[in-house]
């Protein structure tokens, strides 16, 4: 009998638990699950699905490099996973299917439903942690509750770590190769991919661009790490809040797709530096800290099921009385507010499929509080662009800015963007390279440029005042919390 490997949020062969104990009783397969409509569900962005497939197409070889074949299923939502997979390990004769833990509530969901089809036909469906440093519910306060303040979970990862470093992590694991058995053929991948390449709609430019900027082969991720992990990660803490230079990772759309997994980032980050969990050096402690941000979230998503279904972690937040104002949102979606530093990372985003994380929080504090707009819309417009679109991270972060989630933002504590602009781009570097068009303006005027310069430059006014509209923002929580008491 033969194993198969679930490919889903772990596109890697290296550090992959569910992959090793698939191999560990001899040849396996390997799966993937096509499924376009659930991806249309989850708002999946179109450079993040391209981005998976060129990882899918490099992964291919490499598997079979390893004597594991990689078959493509292809349904149209997760409801019909438990029976095409049932199908498919009948077909190849599978009696154990391995898969890495998900922890959204619908990914949940989805396999218990395919536990329970694949038990019917006596077949083993088998879950393993790899896409977290902890299995989320094994880091609880002393009252069995999950972290809501992340340094006391920060502190309490570090120290489980410390222990599990030492047996789970070095050294780690390269596959055995095996030979591949004559009837173990890949699925090509371009016979299945044309049909939902066309519905992304991604021009042949945009492409390019992603393809270049986003190399998605696990050889340029692993030199990236390594690049990044050796140098620097050193000057992570003095550059990482700087839009314009290269101060962190980009590691991101290979952490949410799983083609380096977290343990992996962490092991390289001390094993480069010679450095303990507990005792890091500056950068790479901050460094670990935004991994460990990271399984922040990946725990509250496991442990706050209400975040799946898009509610706010804090109750007392449901029901703020958020401006419906559908021409400020689209502003706010084209870069047109007419604040430099909010339109620059807006373009950012729709070009690159990505923004710097601080920008990140500016332009959600600047939706949610100047505009006083639904999280929900910016959350769902980021899914719909970020190539790194990741539901914990990004529920996490939204909710973050907001003020309705876990050690967010106070609500008093607004970001003002043009401050944040003239603090972390000071010559508009930034602000120059998305906006062209504000290039010949000085270092005082970059950030908030006077309405003549507005009117000869053709950039528009700004679509809300910074002063007042903090002011109604912090009115519009308090009243609303002190209603909710
Ligand atoms: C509103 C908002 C939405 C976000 N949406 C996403 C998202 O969909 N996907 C995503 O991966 N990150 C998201 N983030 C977190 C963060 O902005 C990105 O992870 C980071 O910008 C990626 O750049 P990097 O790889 O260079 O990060 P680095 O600074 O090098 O950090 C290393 C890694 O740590 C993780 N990380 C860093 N910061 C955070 C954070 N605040 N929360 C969670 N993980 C973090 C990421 O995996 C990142 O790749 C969001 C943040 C905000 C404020």
């Amino acid at each position: 009998m033969t194993a198969l490997c679930w490919f889903r949020t772990d596109l890697r062969i290296l550090d992959n638990p569910a992959l090793s104990a698939a191999l560990q009783s001899g040849p396996a397969y390997g799966v993937f699950v096509l499924a376009p409509e659930q991806w249309r569900i989850h708002q999946d962005a179109p450079a993040k699905i391209h981005f998976w497939w060129r990882t899918l197409e490099n992964l291919v070889p490499e598997l079979e490099r390893i004597g594991v074949a990689l078959k493509f299923l292809r349904v149209k939502t997760w409801q019909e996973v438990p029976d095409a997979l049932s199908n498919l390990c009948q077909t190849l004769q599978v009696d154990t299917v391995h898969c890495n833990r998900e922890h959204g509530l619908y990914e949940r969901r989805r396999d218990q439903s395919t536990y329970k089809t694949l038990a019917l036909s006596g077949i083993d469906l088998v879950g393993h942690d790899g896409n977290t440093l902890l299995p989320p519910g094994t880091v609880k306060t002393g009252n069995d509750d999950y972290y809501r303040v992340f340094t006391p979970f920060s502190k309490a990862c570090r120290t489980k770590l410390k222990a599990a470093l030492a047996t789970h992590l070095t050294p780690l694991s390269h596959l055995p190769a095996q030979a591949l058995p004559e009837p173990m053929v890949a699925d090509v991948l371009s016979i299945h991919w044309p049909e939902s390449e066309a519905a992304m709609g991604l021009s042949d430019e945009q492409r390019k661009n992603l393809t270049q900027w986003w190399p998605a082969h696990s050889e340029d991720v692993s030199a990236r790490l390594d690049a990044f992990t050796q140098e620097p990660i050193n000057q992570y803490k003095a550059l990482r809040d700087l839009p314009a230079q290269p101060g962190t990772s980009q590691l991101s759309p290979y952490l949410a797709s799983g083609l380096v997994s977290a343990r992996m980032c962490l092991y390289k980050a001390l094993k480069n530096n010679s450095v303990d969990i507990e005792k890091t050096v500056e950068g790479v402690h901050t460094w670990v800290n935004e991994i460990l941000w990271r399984e922040f979230y990946q725990h509250l998503l496991h442990g706050y099921p209400k975040l799946s279904m898009h509610k706010p972690l804090r109750d007392d937040t449901l029901g703020i009385v958020w401006r419906d104002e559908p021409e400020e949102f689209k502003a706010w979606c084209e870069g047109k507010t007419g604040i430099p530093i909010v339109d620059a990372a807006m373009r950012q985003l729709v070009s690159l499929g990505w923004m710097h994380n601080r920008l990140r929080m500016i332009v959600a504090m600047f939706l949610t509080k100047n505009l006083l707009i639904d999280w929900h819309k910016g959350e769902t417009f980021f899914m719909q662009h970020l190539i790194d679109g990741d539901l914990a991270a990004n529920n996490g972060g939204w909710q973050w800015s907001a003020s309705t989630g876990a050690d967010s933002a106070p609500y008093f504590r607004i970001f003002n963007p043009v401050s944040q602009s003239a603090k972390f781009d000071p010559e508009g570097v930034f602000i120059k390279q998305w906006l062209p068009e504000l290039a010949s303006l000085d270092n005082a005027s970059i950030h908030d440029p006077s309405p003549l310069q507005r009117q000869s430059l053709n950039y528009p006014l700004a679509i809300v005042d910074l002063k007042s509209s903090r002011v109604r923002a912090i009115e519009t929580f308090k009243k609303h919390l002190k209603s909710s008491l």
